[in-house]
């Protein structure tokens, strides 16, 4: 019967659990000009800034090589990364519209701004894929707005 149950646990969650949407959450603490792969150098102002990435496949081990810190530089958010810290990830198994998502959360957040046009975004049409959030007074709220409404959950 347990056994039973595993199957079908596995067989449920599996196929998409290993791809889809992530949101990371990041803190500056301090003001830093990055030089963002080919985009302009830029200033990224101490706050919070919120990364949505997809996973077309091995979306746990994408998130690890984000938590990661030594590593090779790939991706735009990897600039970002090596000097800001990921406070939280959130993800949503079996989705892949980020653009949507960001969007989303633009409208969700009225005070964000994207911080460097085309960041994480050069296969869209969007500004970026990256969001600027002065304070952290919005992001709890912002959680469980995305926990309630946008099928989001945490790592765990
Ligand atoms: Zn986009």
């Amino acid at each position: 019967m347990k056994k039973a149950a595993n199957r079908l646990g596995n067989r449920s969650t599996r196929p998409q659990y290993d791809s889809g949407l992530y949101l990371l959450i990041l803190k500056l603490d301090k003001r830093w000009w990055i030089k963002v792969g080919r985009l302009p150098a830029t200033c990224f102002e101490p706050g919070y800034y919120v990364y949505v990435g997809r996973a077309k496949r091995g979306l746990k081990g994408r998130i690890q090589r984000h938590l990661k810190k030594n590593k090779k530089i790939f991706w735009h958010i990897d600039y970002l990364t090596h000097y800001a810290q990921i406070l939280n990830v959130l993800i949503k198994p079996g989705a892949y519209d980020e653009c949507r998502t960001v969007r989303k959360l633009r409208k969700l957040i009225k005070d964000s701004a994207i911080p460097l046009r085309g960041f994480g975004a050069s296969d869209c049409r969007c500004l970026g894929h990256l969001l600027y959030l002065p304070a952290l007074t919005s992001i709890k709220n912002l959680e469980e707005l995305l926990f309630q409404t946008e099928g989001f959950k945490g790592l765990n």
